[in-house]
């Protein structure tokens, strides 16, 4: 999928040339899980999957868009009607892009949209910030706005929240925008401060295998909603800002911390989120130490944690960790929002295939498991344009 693709589709679509073509990728997180909502640190990576859009201005407000994964039909509605969840769909994210520029105070004109996506649905990739990342990239070029990335970033967050109505954090779409080739992009979710920290995989003698449980995520559920009130609640009783605050405990202090906390429930998801904050800086320090191969284990515990603290593991997730480990990968971890999506595992290269028959076994052992999907991940570059 090509821009010049991209760009023809748009042309017998609509009967003229796009002003321009951007994309932006999806992501997978190398460790950092459900931090981005408590104020603390994350270290994703871009794929080379991404979101593709055709774009030109219309001098109406009306709206059109349309995507080669969609149903087929052109969806219509004006800038005027815009207000949240006006659009349902998949075109609420283009919807949502416009209606966060126009409430950040800039006029915003009609568009036609062409999407094209590689980006696998639902599969904790995040194809959704993929998508609204390369709708906001293209309307910042075309208006001229030169928003700086961080802050396009919190944008694509805003029209995600409050125009699709995902309490989603802001991790996606930072990564969509900020990530470079080569890197994982070490980012502070309270003020965004982040920097680039190369990640080169083959001359470390490995490769980061991701798998596809195909188990699809939902992130507007009431899973999600409920972790992240449990982490708000949880802040207020311990009497900080976010979760974050509580980093500097570990061990014993951070028993005696928990155990001010009146519900089991709170103390798992506050030693989660302090654990993994922490757990964050560790994998930094070996990344900028060389030390690749130690990452492993700082990924299997953060498995551990989401699995059995945060409780957003599912039973694909975990047999696809486990077996991976068990056929000689040094660390393996559920990555994304939760419940289902991928799992990335780190390992030689020489056991890719080993893993990915032990992966594919145990899955067809099992009654009513869809069969796994791999494929190996490397550092791509953040959203940009094309032409
Ligand atoms: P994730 O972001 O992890 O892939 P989400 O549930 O957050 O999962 O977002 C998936 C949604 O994003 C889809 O249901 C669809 O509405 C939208 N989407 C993403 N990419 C496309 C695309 N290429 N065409 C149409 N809709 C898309
Ligand atoms: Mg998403």
């Amino acid at each position: 999928m090509e821009a010049a693709s991209v760009a023809e589709e748009f042309a017998a679509l609509y009967g003229r040339e796009p002003e321009g073509v951007w994309q932006a990728p999806g992501r997978i997180n190398l460790i950092g899980e459900h931090t981005d909502y408590n104020d603390g640190f994350v270290l994703p990576v871009a794929l080379p999957h991404a979101a593709r859009v055709a774009v030109a201005r219309r001098d109406d407000g009306l709206v059109r868009v349309h995507s080669s994964q969609g149903d087929g039909a052109v969806v219509e509605f004006t800038v005027d009607s815009l207000a949240p969840r006006s659009v349902a769909g998949w075109a609420a994210y283009p919807a949502g892009a416009l209606w966060v520029l126009r409430e950040d105070g800039h006029p915003v004109p009609g568009i036609d949209l062409h999407l094209d996506s590689d980006v696998p649905f639902g599969a904790g990739l995040s194809s959704s910030a993929a998508l609204q990342c390369a709708v906001l990239l293209a309307l910042d070029e075309l208006l001229g706005l030169g928003i700086e990335r961080p802050r396009l970033a919190r944008l694509a967050q805003r029209a995600e929240n409050d125009y699709v109505g995902a309490p989603v954090g802001v991790m996606d779409q930072t990564a969509s925008l900020c990530c470079t080739e080569g890197a994982a992009l070490f980012l502070d979710t309270r003020d965004m401060a982040q920097r680039q920290v190369p990640l080169d995989l083959a001359a470390a003698g490995l490769v980061l295998l991701v798998v596809d449980t195909r188990v699809e995520h939902g992130h507007a559920d009431g899973a999600y909603r409920r972790r992240r009130e449990g982490c708000e609640r949880s802040a207020d009783l311990l009497g900080v800002k976010a979760l974050r605050d509580v980093e500097a405990a570990g061990g014993r202090e951070l028993d005696v911390l928990l155990a001010r906390l009146p519900e089991e429930e709170l103390r798992r998801l506050t030693r989660h989120v302090v654990t993994e904050n922490a757990r964050v800086r560790e994998a930094v320090g070996l990344l900028d130490a060389g030390e690749l191969r130690s990452l492993g284990p700082v990924l299997t515990a953060g498995h551990a944690s989401q699995r059995d603290d945060f409780a957003i593991s599912c039973p694909q997730s975990d047999a696809a960790v486990d077996t991976a480990l068990a056929a000689g990968a040094l660390g393996a971890r559920q990555t994304g929002g939760g419940f289902g999506g991928c799992v990335i595992v780190l390992t030689e290269p020489a056991q890719v295939p080993g893993i990915t028959a032990a992966v594919t076994a145990a899955y067809a052992a099992q009654d009513g498991w869809n069969a796994p999907a791999f494929f190996t991940a490397t550092p791509a570059p953040g959203a940009r344009r094309l032409r």
